[in-house]
């Protein structure tokens, strides 16, 4: 099954845009496709849109209903929405039905192997899936390490759990 994935870097009035941060960004949704189609059977069709820069500081946006309302003007309704956020909102991550945000302080550690097990995370609750206390990605597998990430045990690879698997072979 297919979804549409439209990410953005969203930049608040208040805070500087880092532009180097667009190829950190797209190397995180590359891997993040080929694991969905992997584990989930799932195609995530996805782009990342021109910046965004917003008309209010961070703190405003804290008022997620405020962010989602801008993102929109500029983006429609997409099936999910990605934002990358320029500052610290909330817990720095954090996403659900159709949705997701990753801001500080994963933001800056881009460069780092295990943001793209992070991005995975968010898309899983975007598509539906709850938090898990396993090892997988929707538990504890993102501290773990990143999604390619070399383990001698297969329970510590980057997986889904097979309830997660059929959840989204189910639904989609
Ligand atoms: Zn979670």
């Amino acid at each position: 099954m297919r979804k549409r994935l439209e990410a953005v870097y969203f930049v608040p009035r208040d805070e500087d845009p880092r532009i180097g941060r667009l190829s950190g960004i797209i190397w995180a949704l590359t891997r993040c496709q080929t694991f969905f189609q992997r584990e989930g059977g799932i195609l995530l069709d996805w782009r990342l849109l021109p910046p965004v820069f917003g008309k209010w500081t961070r703190k405003e946006y804290e008022d997620l209903e405020l962010l989602f309302t801008e993102i929109s003007e500029n983006i429609g309704e997409p099936e999910i929405v990605g934002v990358f956020f320029e500052g610290f909102l909330h817990g720095g991550a954090f996403g659900n039905e159709g949705w997701f945000v990753i801001a500080e302080p994963y933001l800056h550690h881009l460069e780092r192997r295990r943001f793209d097990a992070v991005v995975a995370h968010e898309i899983g609750h975007a598509l539906g899936l709850p938090d898990r206390s396993d090892l997988s990605i929707m538990g504890l597998g993102p501290a773990l390490g990143g999604l390619r990430r070399k383990a001698i045990f297969p329970r510590h690879r980057a997986h889904l759990s097979r309830e997660d698997r059929e959840a989204l072979r189910r639904r989609w």
